[in-house]
């Protein structure tokens, strides 16, 4: 963790996505830095969004990288719902990989490691997965 990523590999503590934001030009900025890539400004601040969106794409892997490795498993980037332009990859917790979707609605979940707390996203209600 740095000073600017604490937020975010922390928020799961709380249950809360953390997204860093600019003051002066609402630009979400991710991954989190301490200055704003857009405007330049040094105050860039987290915040807790919904913890929800939606697949832009993933990946379904098959081969175990480590001895205890369980596959099949997907991994999606997901468009964050309420911070335009972030995506944040991450596993997708689910009975069945071959399900995910792209377009498919998902809320986030964390698992401790650690320090830090890994986030993962599960398929909304009504979804498949
Ligand atoms: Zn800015």
């Amino acid at each position: 963790m740095t000073a600017e990523s604490t937020a975010f590999w922390s928020g799961g503590e709380r249950g809360e996505l953390m997204i860093a934001f600019c003051d002066d030009c609402a630009r979400a900025v991710h991954p989190p830095q301490l200055v704003c890539p857009g405007c330049l400004s040094r105050s860039v601040t987290p915040r807790a969004v919904a913890g929800t969106g939606t697949v832009y794409t993933y990946t379904v892997n098959h081969q175990p990288w480590l001895p205890d490795m369980q596959v099949p498993f997907a991994i999606a980037v997901v468009d964050v719902d309420g911070a335009p332009g972030v995506r944040v990859t991450a596993p997708v917790d689910c009975a069945d990989p071959a399900t995910v979707r792209i377009g498919q609605r998902v809320t986030i979940a964390f698992e401790p490691a650690g320090d830090v707390w890994l986030p993962l996203w599960r398929p909304l209600n009504g979804e498949a997965a």
